[in-house]
């Protein structure tokens, strides 16, 4: 939280670190690095909260070289403090001005003043992966002789490969026998999380990562993909609580405002879906041909894809998740037109392909949830508020809110609503996209859940409170009708056809 919030354009509040760092401890880590408790007074006042929590992991507060630095870290009751001094050439002449002499006493007085402060220190050696081979070392040996508990030399501008990495790590291990190393690598090139996993096979005893990899420039190593690399692909037996990975991945992106690209490793959107007609039929007979990590390992569900590259299996499958089962010559038709669908460039989601089966097999509509009435009122001397009218399974539900905007007014009455209904929790909201001009078609995503069933939804619209009431509709349907999958559509609806 100290780095990866050197995201640029990110802030967090001590209040969103708190509930990063419960979600961090609660997934396992040993570590947290807290912030930079020197920085700011909402930082200092981040670490000091994170550091009175209780929480299992030992909290860390960056430092620089200066008794300021580490005085703040003392005040905020940390366990340990980051301490970094720059080692390459470049850095000590360019950003200090000193010369190396100074370096090597500006380590040892400051390592040895946080030890004396009770600080567990980790030493950490700034873009040290472009430093001078001797000046490393000796500046290693000073830390290690001034009582640092572990060395971390930093791949600051992240220019390490695997080979080089392995090798750098074998030769500080021989050469510092017994010293616990750590590595700290910097994705400039995309290689941060190999060259974390290169170090550690090198015996590097500690890896700093960031949740989704976010960070300066290109960021971190990201924890999420250190970690089941280990575990899958390496064997290593990773001490975390795996099925957690994604909801941390989540409450990350939603409280930094750093959105996850979709084809992101284990927690992009689209890591576990599938559309291509060969691969949806392939997984739904063994999942292990196209799915090297089981979703449920890190918290993820599969996501079968309805669009144009989709097969009839994987149509039928969806349909069935929803309860509904079409016969062999419905289902070839509803294929035919989610593929005319596909091919006219239009995003066919799980909602349109429920349109789509509705029609073909003729049957009454079979979401659960509809919209009578929606008003929204906003502007700049009114609260936004909004009311709703919903119909479920016949019967009317209405309630209002307010919110911080027309959409967010909107998704509170819905929630409102639902809530009297069923515990619906909305998990992640998303626009996704909106192409030119302000009657440009807006793409709403929202994760919903509710227990163990998740749902992704869509909804478009060229009004973006539209698109936002259409995306929740569609996820509440989603997850009614899975939750009600025992139950018969038809029954299910034959008051709604009687109406
Ligand atoms: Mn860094």
């Amino acid at each position: 939280m100290r780095d990866g919030e050197q995201t640029p354009g990110v802030s967090l509040t001590p209040k969103d670190k708190l509930e990063i760092a419960r979600k961090l401890d609660e997934l396992g880590v040993d570590a947290i690095e807290a912030g930079f408790a020197a920085a700011t007074e909402g930082e200092f006042e981040a670490v000091k909260l994170i550091a009175r929590e209780g929480l299992k992991a030992e909290i860390f507060s960056f430092a620089r070289a200066n008794k300021k630095d580490i005085d703040a870290v003392v005040d905020s009751d940390a366990d340990a403090v980051f301490l970094v001094v720059p080692s390459s050439e470049i850095h000590i002449r360019h950003k200090l001005g000193k010369k190396h002499e100074d370096i090597l006493e500006l380590a040892e007085d400051c390592i040895q003043y946080a030890k004396d402060h009770g600080l567990k220190v980790e030493f950490g050696a700034e873009d040290a992966t472009r430093s001078e081979e001797q000046f490393l070392k000796e500046l290693i040996r000073v830390s290690v002789n001034a009582g640092a508990d572990t060395v971390t030399p930093c791949d600051t501008v992240g220019v390490l490969t695997p080979e080089k990495a392995y090798a750098f790590y074998s030769d500080l291990a021989k050469s510092f026998p017994g010293v616990a190393f750590g590595v700290h690598c910097h994705d400039d090139f995309g290689m941060a999380v190999a060259n974390s996993i290169a170090a550690l096979r090198a015996g590097a005893k500690e890896v700093h990562t960031t949740i989704n990899g976010i960070g300066e420039r290109a960021g971190n190593a990201a924890l999420e993909e250190v970690v089941v690399a280990l575990e899958l692909l390496y064997g290593v037996k990773v001490p975390l609580k795996m099925n957690l990975l994604y909801e941390t991945s989540v409450l990350v992106s939603k409280l930094t405002g750093v959105p996850v690209q979709p084809n992101k490793a284990i927690v992009g959107e689209n890591a576990f879906a599938h559309e291509s007609g060969i691969h949806t039929h392939a997984i739904l007979n063994n999942p292990m041909t196209y799915e090297p990590i089981p979703p449920n390992l890190v918290g993820r569900t599969r996501r079968l894809v309805v669009g144009k590259h989709a097969g009839s299996k994987g149509i039928k499958a969806v349909l069935n998740e929803m309860g509904i089962f079409p016969n062999e010559e419905q289902l070839k038709e509803i294929f035919a037109k989610v593929k005319m669908l596909g091919d006219k460039g239009k995003k066919v989601t799980d909602s349109d392909l429920v349109s789509i089966a509705e029609a073909v097999m003729n049957l009454p509509r079979c979401r659960p949830l509809k919209l009578q009435e929606l008003t929204v009122v906003t502007g700049n001397r009114v609260t936004p508020t909004a009311s709703v009218k919903l119909k479920v399974r016949g019967k009317v539900i209405s309630a209002a809110a307010t919110g911080v905007g027309p959409v967010d007014a909107a998704i509170n009455a819905i929630r409102n609503a639902v809530q009297t209904i069923e515990p619906i929790k909305l998990d992640g909201y998303y626009v996704k996209s909106i192409s030119g001009g302000t009657d440009a078609i807006v793409e709403v995503v929202v994760h919903l859940s509710k227990g163990d069933i998740t749902t992704t939804a869509w909804g478009a619209h060229e009004d973006i409170v539209m698109a936002s009431v259409e995306a929740m509709l569609n996820g509440i349907n989603n997850i009614l009708s899975r939750g009600n999958a025992n139950i018969s559509p038809l029954q299910e609806n034959l008051p709604d056809k009687l109406v």
